[in-house]
C-alpha cells in the first residue's frame, strides 16, 4: 500500500550530516508522490467531500455543513496535500472540482426535498487570484439553479494578508453573485482586526486553538471578547472544533452562533449527512450526557 510506505520513512540518525540529507530526500519524494496521488485523482475520479455538521447554538439543530475534501483510496490529511495541490498549482482543478461537487450536492439535497442548508467549501489564496475561478463560480452556480446563498466560502486570514486588488475584486464578486463569505481560523495568524471593517465577510470561524480556550481554567475572556467584537460588526460567529460539552456550555453563556466540532459530529459521507439532516445535537448529546451520569 502506497500510503504505509510513505510513512515508512527510516533514517540512519548516526550520522548529523547524513541525517539531514536523507529527511530533505524522504520529504521530496514524498511530496512528489503526493504530487502523483492528486494527479491521478484528478483523472480518475478519487476525490470526494465529507461534510461536517453546523450546530445552530441556541436551536440545537443543524444549520449547515462545512465541506472537507478527501482522497477515496488514501488515508492522507488535507493539512499534507493541500498544501502540495497549491505549490505544484494543481489546486486550481482540485479547487474547481471541490466547488462543483458543492453545487451539485447541495442541488441534489434540494432535489430530494431536505430543506435547503448552507454548504461551504474552503477556497486558498492561489484560487482567489484567479479570475477563472470566479467566472467558474459564476457558471456553476447559474447552471445548477440553486440559491448562491446555500454556497459559503471560507477564505483564510493568510489571504488577508496578501490584501491583492484581486482579492477584494474576488470577495465583493462573490457576495455580488449572492453567496456568503466566512473568514476561517480566524485568531491564529496575524489578526489585524481592522480586517473585518472592509473585508465583506458575514461571518467569522474561531480557529480550535482559541475555542481551545474553553477547556479547563484557563481564560475565556479572548473568546468572549471576540464574540461581542463579531456581534457588533453584525457578524455571525462560529466556533470550531468543539470537543467537550463544557466549551459548548461556556460559548452559548458568550452568545456564540454555531458551533462544529466532535462534540456533535465528525465531517459525514453524504449518505450518513442524509440520516442526521433534521435531527438536533444539543437535544441527542445532552440526554446521552444525562444517561451516562445516571448510569
Ligand atoms: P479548516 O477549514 O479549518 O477545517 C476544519 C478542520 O478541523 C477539518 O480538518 C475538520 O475535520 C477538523 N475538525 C473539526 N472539528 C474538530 C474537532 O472537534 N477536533 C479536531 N481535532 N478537529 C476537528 P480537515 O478535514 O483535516 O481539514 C484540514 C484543513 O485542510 C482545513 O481546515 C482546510 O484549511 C483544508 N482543506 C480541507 N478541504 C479543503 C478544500 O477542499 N480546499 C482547500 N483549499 N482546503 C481544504
Ligand atoms: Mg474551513
Ligand atoms: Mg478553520
Ligand atoms: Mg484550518
Amino acid at each position: 500500500n502506497a500510503d504505509t510506505a510513505m510513512y515508512n520513512v527510516k533514517h540512519s540518525g548516526k550520522n548529523n550530516y547524513m541525517f539531514y540529507s536523507t529527511e530533505m530526500k524522504d520529504e521530496l519524494r514524498y511530496r512528489s508522490q503526493i504530487e502523483t496521488i492528486l494527479r491521478e485523482a484528478l483523472r480518475n475520479d478519487g476525490f470526494q467531500l465529507v461534510y461536517q455538521p453546523q450546530v445552530d447554538v441556541k436551536a440545537g439543530n443543524v444549520t449547515g455543513f462545512e465541506a472537507l475534501l478527501r482522497l477515496k483510496e488514501y488515508n492522507i490529511a488535507p493539512d499534507k496535500f493541500i498544501p502540495v495541490a497549491e505549490e505544484t498549482g494543481l489546486i486550481i482543478e482540485i479547487g474547481r472540482w471541490v466547488a462543483k461537487e458543492a453545487v451539485n450536492q447541495i442541488a441534489s439535497w434540494d432535489s430530494m426535498g431536505f430543506e435547503t442548508k448552507p454548504v461551504a467549501i474552503n477556497v486558498s489564496s492561489k484560487q482567489v487570484k484567479d479570475y477563472g475561478f470566479f467566472e467558474y463560480l459564476a457558471q456553476i452556480l447559474s447552471e445548477s439553479g440553486i440559491n448562491p446563498d446555500m454556497l459559503e466560502i471560507e477564505i483564510t486570514e493568510s489571504i488577508l494578508l496578501e490584501n491583492t486588488e484581486e482579492s477584494m475584486g474576488f470577495f465583493n464578486g462573490v457576495r455580488n453573485l449572492g453567496c456568503r463569505l466566512t473568514l476561517d481560523d480566524f485568531g491564529t495568524g496575524f489578526s489585524s482586526l481592522n480586517y473585518l471593517t472592509y473585508i465583506p465577510v458575514n461571518k467569522i470561524k474561531l480557529d480550535k486553538s482559541l475555542s481551545d480556550k474553553f477547556l479547563g481554567f484557563k481564560d475565556a475572556k479572548v473568546v468572549n471578547s471576540l464574540i461581542a467584537l463579531a456581534h457588533s460588526l453584525d457578524l455571525g460567529i462560529t466556533a470550531e472544533g468543539i470537543e467537550e460539552w463544557s466549551q459548548y456550555e461556556k460559548l452559548k453563556a458568550g452568545g456564540c452562533d454555531f458551533i462544529q466540532g466532535y462534540l456533535f459530529s465528525r465531517p459525514l459521507g453524504k449518505d450518513q449527512v442524509e440520516k442526521i439532516y433534521d435531527i438536533n445535537f444539543v437535544d441527542r448529546i445532552r440526554k446521552q450526557l444525562d444517561m451516562d451520569a445516571n448510569g
